[in-house]
């Protein structure tokens, strides 16, 4: 497959998961959902595992992991 048609699963599962998970809030690392963060809350730490998590990389982890189960 084309690197530029696993670009365009890959933006259209993340479409369709942000519609309904909401992937930012939970924990990359142990999947604890921690709410929602004002915008300005760049990165916390997971209450569930204590993991540092970074607001855009938990999120495209998430993203990536869904990906994945989705297509497993
Ligand atoms: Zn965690």
């Amino acid at each position: 497959m084309p690197p530029a048609c696993r670009f365009r699963l890959y933006c259209r599962e993340f479409h369709r998961i942000g519609r309904f998970e909401p992937i930012s809030q939970a924990c990359s690392a142990c999947g604890a959902k921690d709410g929602p963060k004002p915008l300005h809350v760049r990165a916390w730490r997971c209450p569930g595992c204590g993991a540092w998590l970074d607001r855009d990389i938990n999120a495209a982890v998430n993203v990536a992991r869904a990906g994945l189960a989705v297509t497993a």
